[in-house]
């Protein structure tokens, strides 16, 4: 599904280059969750942006379901990234002026899916995360667990190939953290392949593969016995 080779990623800051990737190499597989770890600064969302085709590599190869991600122009690239991606952001990223179904509906809208699709498609997956009665509610009327729900349910919206989340529990309390890890792990349970970046062992661990970012490389990468979120949301 993903397969990336001797990734390069430099920032220029004035005179000065800051190497952040140093030759990443990894592939995930359909149906894999995997977490990104390492500490802050080690390049997790560098690296998750460019596997969003948000950002491009200096070098290397990234190939995303058989595609060789380079050089696009950006009408390409959000073409991609509509058609093979969803996003999950730490701070939700809905539009505040936006019911949660007009939240979930509005990727679609992008791909030019008709007005009737988009509020049964939008409903169907606020349903689905659990939010179908929230569906007329502004964001602000919604908890932080809430909210992350319904930004789940917009990446899912579009049916992507991959969902990738950047630190998505990052602003949560543990108890809802864990109730947003029990949904992520029921989507991967039917088969979507997803990718987690956190600093946070206990998120890392409820994925089935953790990668070890540090100082720009892969310093371990290696399958785990997933913890289920289930089994101690209430602790
Ligand atoms: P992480 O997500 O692991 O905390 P990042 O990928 O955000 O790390 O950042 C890695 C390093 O690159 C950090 O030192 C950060 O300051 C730097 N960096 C990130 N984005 C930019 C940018 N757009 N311009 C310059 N430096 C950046
Ligand atoms: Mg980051």
């Amino acid at each position: 599904m993903i397969k990336i080779k001797d990734l390069h990623k430099s920032y220029q800051m004035g005179k000065n280059s800051l190497h952040v990737l140093k030759g990443i190499n990894f592939e995930v597989s359909e149906g894999e969750m995997v977490a990104i770890m390492g500490s802050s600064g080690s390049g997790k969302s560098t690296l998750l942006n460019i596997l969003g085709i948000l950002d491009e590599p200096d070098d290397g190869t990234y190939t995303l379901n058989h595609t060789l991600i380079e050089n696009l122009n950006e009408k390409v690239a959000a073409k991609y990234r509509n058609k093979f991606l969803g996003f999950v952001f730490q701070s939700f990223n809905l539009i505040n002026y936006k019911s949660a179904l007009e939240n979930v509906a509005m990727p679609l809208y992008y791909q030019r899916v008709s007005r009737s699709t988009r509020i049964e498609k939008a409903l169907h997956y606020l349903k689905k995360v659990g939010l179908a009665d929230w569906a007329s509610h502004l964001p602000n009327e919604l908890s932080g667990g809430q909210k992350q729900r319904v930004a789940i349910a917009r990446a899912l919206a579009s049916d992507p190939k991959v969902l990738l989340a950047d630190e998505p529990t990052g602003a949560l309390d543990s108890k809802t953290s864990y109730e947003v890890m029990n949904l992520i792990q029921q989507i991967n349970d039917e088969g979507k392949t997803i990718l987690i970046v956190t600093h946070e062992e206990d998120i890392a661990r409820m994925c089935k593969r953790i990668v070890n970012l540090k100082d720009g490389v892969i310093i371990s990468d290696s399958k785990v016995k997933q913890v289920r979120a289930k089994s101690i949301e209430h602790v």
